[in-house]
């Protein structure tokens, strides 16, 4: 065991308030044997590569530059960007324009300490949870195979463990597979400073089935027996100091497919589909702006947009992109999400949806608070022990409190050390909660936000109709 060593543990697709003790019981276990940070939030878009790459920067959307799953880049300037693909994030890298800030894997490189990860997750994805990793010589274990995984681990994993399983949902057999490669081969073989042991379900099953659906549940029950296997590893005295679990984002319900590219064919080629829809104006005067700003609140779709003027000037009906940690130059002219519903009898959001699953299915990306509230909490001897932090914390909090773990600097990140959840104490920075709202067209969109020391960090966000009475929008506050 190496000396404040840390791995990161990730649930993809886990809501909080479905980490329960009867659907995963050595989660909820380790939640509560260690620091649980009940308040803890995605980042905006909440989704995966988005995620990822905000939780090994440290840092939000708006300072490393990977601001969307699809989004138009100059790298493909014929069509969509894909995050996904790792041959989309390869000509990127070699065009210097894949993120602007510096990674745990590289920072663990700088300080001459070593990481490894294995993943279940897509290419793209774990691709950007090391994105230099074959560089620095940092072993990578990928469902895909290489050239995403390392070639010799990769080979390693095949002749002491098998083939890998096909995938499947629940991809359970994958999970489990990606545990045998952590406990059997990368910690006895490597002994990293840090890992990351990524597992795509719930997200996977739930984006079919459904958020709160049996084969979910099905997927939440055998992650979770796999995390009992580590856990049990673990406690023996095998593995890493300390251990991070956290999921990246929630899951909400799609209700109804929306069409939003068909709505505005004169937006083709620069109006990009999702939760949250981009639109990349080629005339960005404030009359364009605005128009356009107009165009989207008047269509039965259109949830909370965020825009700012070339010079930085408020839109009309809009909030600025920095309201939510974005407006990197990458970042679209004007970002709309899909519009949403409180949530239903089974405590799940509803929204309209514009990707490929069908209507029933989880999706992601918005701002309900369903899509926003991530699990996250931490055990080992770096970590209060028994602690419940309401404390509000975001993706980008990670990496500042595992380096501070580790003894190496943060400098750089944008997010913020933890240090009220570390043994060693600190004092918890100074929080209050506001709401902003935005009146425009008949239309109110809502963003509850906390001040959190220097930073600010996203709660939910929720649309009503105009003029709603006050005590109507703290009920929808209360229920976003
Ligand atoms: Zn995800």
């Amino acid at each position: 065991m190496t000396p404040r060593s840390c791995l990161i543990a990730t649930f993809d697709g886990l809501r909080r308030d479905r980490a329960t003790a009867d659907l995963m019981p050595n989660v909820a276990r380790f939640l509560a044997g260690g620091t649980d940070c009940v308040n803890a939030r995605s980042v905006f878009p909440s989704e995966t590569r988005v995620a990822v790459t905000s939780t090994i920067t440290g840092c939000a959307p708006a300072a490393h530059g990977l601001v969307a799953n699809q989004f138009l880049h100059p790298v493909a300037p014929d069509r969509i960007f894909q995050t996904a693909s790792n041959a989309d994030l390869s000509a990127a890298a070699a065009a210097g324009q894949l993120i602007d800030r510096r990674s745990l894997g590289e920072r663990l490189a700088e300080a001459g300490r070593s990481m490894a990860i294995v993943s279940t997750a897509s290419p793209g994805a774990t691709r950007m949870m090391s994105p230099r990793a074959h560089a620095l010589g940092h072993p990578v274990f990928s469902v895909h195979g290489a050239p995403v995984g390392t070639e010799e681990l990769q080979r390693k994993a095949e002749d002491r463990l098998g083939t890998i399983p096909p995938a499947g949902t629940p991809n359970s057999a994958r999970v489990d597979h990606a545990v045998d490669v952590l406990t059997r081969i990368v910690y006895p073989d490597h002994d990293p400073d840090l890992a990351i042991l990524w597992l795509s379900d719930p997200d996977i099953t739930s984006h079919g089935f459904g958020v709160t659906s049996s084969e979910t549940e099905a997927a939440q029950a055998a992650c979770d027996a796999a995390f009992g296997r580590l856990l049990e590893w673990w406690e023996a005295g095998n593995g890493p100091e300390n251990i991070v679990v956290m999921s990246d984002h929630g899951q909400i319900t799609g209700s109804a497919r929306v069409d939003p590219v068909a709505d505005f064919p004169d937006w083709e080629g620069r109006l990009v589909p999702g939760a949250l829809c981009g639109l990349w104006l080629e005339e960005t005067g404030p009359d364009a702006i605005q128009d356009a700003v107009d165009r989207l609140r008047d269509t039965r779709w259109a949830g909370l947009i965020f825009a700012s003027g070339a010079e930085g000037q408020r839109v009309n009906g809009a909030m600025p992109w920095s309201a939510v940690n974005q407006g990197h130059p990458r970042t679209p002219t004007i970002g709309v999400t899909l519009r949403a519903a409180p949530a239903g009898p089974d405590g799940v959001e509803q929204t309209f949806f514009a990707a490929g699953i069908e209507p029933g299915g989880g999706i992601h990306g918005g701002l309900t608070r369903g899509e926003l509230s991530t699990v996250l909490g931490a055990r080992g001897p770096a970590f209060r022990q028994g602690h419940r932090s309401e404390v509000p914390c975001w993706l980008p909090d990670i990496a500042p409190t595992i380096l501070s773990v580790m003894g190496l600097p943060v400098t750089g990140t944008t997010g913020r050390a933890m240090i009220e959840t570390l043994a060693a104490g600190g004092r918890a920075p100074d929080v209050e909660r506001h709401v902003e709202t935005v009146e425009h067209r008949g239309h109110a969109q809502h963003l509850a936000w906390w001040q959190v020391g220097d930073g600010r960090i996203v709660d939910c966000g929720w649309m009503e109709e105009a003029g709603a009475s006050s005590g109507r929008s703290k009920r929808a506050e209360e229920i976003a």
